[in-house]
């Protein structure tokens, strides 16, 4: 980038000091990742200047030849890596993404059944505060509060709640669950109370792609990602349907005489729905993401992020910590502070004060405000990207432990910081430096 820095000097300084933050801190927010330099690369290049409504082929815009190459490629690769009959990879994010499900397979008003947002969902998936929430009536299944399925999605509950609501969609998906999903259990009821089943993998995508978790596309109707958390692409969403059939359960009305396959639907509900032109610089980079995930070393990655998680929520049980769930199959844990008496509020500050960074995050029958929160979410993806091994985030979870075992103690603050930059110098992160 050699015009930046004498182009927009202040600008620049800010840019300079994030990708510092990055590489001297630890960064352990389950949702963040490093994208690959080819990834950056693409993102910063002229394909930002094209207009490209329409899909590969059929847009309402000339020129776009080589974009169509572009986005091709993308959904080629796209449908790859993830053994799908259909993908679309226009969304800017996964909310887009997941509004344009919400436009095909709903009307305002209708019924959906999601995961609890205070256990573990996410906003789009019913929060009074978010649009499906506010157009649709938003019903939810949580997890156990206690016994041997506490902290999980016990089956037979949310078999229970199907028939309860009958809703027209039942969707999977949460950005603080870190236990498996039961695919099949879910299409069954689904199948039985005749709904739509929607996954929402953003988190676990790129676990999902590297068969290290159960694969939601042979079950549900359709599935939605981001590009960007564990799939280390840009950020970016994403539509996949794992088998494309036409007017599913007769639910999908066609809106022109003729029957619609499912997809053309969804691809509708993007642009023109929701979306206007898709930004062509984004789809080149999730092309590139997607070519490396498809790479041996992305399997080889995913496992990692799961063994790392796994030591790390060992270490964290052995320091009397209390894990949601008792700990994880995938990339991410819920700790539950109550017993350390520090709320996740004042222990997200007390690490950031020691350049390590979570987030707060309520934790399942909390009883503090979403501002303030029992617990915080700790994620192992972006630091495996750096070459963290197990051992690393054994001495990461022991740091951890120092800094909220003794609250604002400016000694331990001090050694700790030391040692945090200690393990990202030998991890770097990207071996340039905007400078
Ligand atoms: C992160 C996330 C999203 C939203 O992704 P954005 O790109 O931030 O819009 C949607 N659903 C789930 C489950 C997520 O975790």
């Amino acid at each position: 980038m050699p015009d930046l820095p004498s182009h927009d000097p202040e600008l620049y300084a800010a840019i300079q000091q994030e990708v510092e933050r990055q590489n001297d801190g630890l960064e352990l927010i389950a949702s963040e990742n490093f994208v690959s330099k080819a990834v950056l690369e693409a993102m910063g290049t002229a394909l930002t200047n094209k207009y490209a409504e329409g899909l590969p082929g059929k847009r309402y815009y000339g020129g776009c030849q080589f974009v169509d190459v572009a986005e091709n490629i993308a959904r080629d690769r796209a449908k790859k890596l993830f053994d799908a009959d259909w993908v679309n990879v226009q969304p800017h994010s996964g909310a887009s993404a997941n509004a344009a499900i919400y436009l095909t397979l709903m009307n305002p008003g209708d019924t959906f059944l999601g995961l609890d947002l205070a256990h573990g969902g996410h906003l789009t998936h019913g929060s009074p505060v978010n649009f499906s929430g506010l157009l649709y009536n938003a019903t939810y299944y949580g997890v156990e509060r206690e016994g041997p399925m506490a902290g999980r999605i016990d089956m037979d509950r949310v078999r229970d709640k199907a028939r309860e609501v009958n809703p027209k969609m039942i969707s999977i998906g949460a950005s603080a669950y870190p236990r498996d999903f039961d695919y099949a259990a879910f299409r069954d009821i689904a199948d039985e109370v005749g709904a739509f089943l929607w996954m929402d993998m953003a988190h676990p995508a790129g676990l999902i792609a590297a068969d290290v978790l159960n694969d939601p596309l042979p079950h549900a109707h359709v599935v939605t990602t981001t590009t960007h958390k564990t799939l280390r692409g840009p950020r970016g969403g994403m539509i996949l349907v794992g088998n494309d059939f036409e007017n599913t359960l007769g639910k999908v009305a066609p809106k022109s005489g003729r029957v619609k396959m499912m997809s053309e639907l969804f691809d509708s509900a993007v642009f023109p729905g929701t979306q206007g032109g898709p930004l062509m610089h984004v789809i080149a980079a999730k092309a590139v993401a997607f070519g490396e995930a498809l790479k041996p070393e992305f399997t080889t990655y995913a496992q990692q992020i799961v063994k790392n998680a796994k030591a790390m929520a060992a270490a964290f049980v052995e320091r009397g910590f209390d894990l949601v769930s008792g700990g994880t199959d995938n990339h991410l844990m819920l700790i539950d502070l109550r017993n350390k008496g520090v709320t996740g509020k004042d222990a997200e500050a007390l690490l950031q004060a020691a350049e390590i960074t979570v987030n707060k995050n309520m934790v399942p029958f909390d009883d503090q405000s979403p501002f303030v929160t029992s617990g915080i979410r700790v994620g192992t993806p972006a630091m495996t990207t750096r070459g963290f091994d197990e051992d690393a985030f054994r001495q990461v979870v022991d740091l951890m432990d120092r800094v909220l075992s003794k609250p604002g103690d400016e000694t331990v603050l001090q050694q700790v910081r030391g040692e945090v930059h200690a393990l990202c110098e030998r991890f770097p992160l990207y071996d340039f430096v905007i400078a």
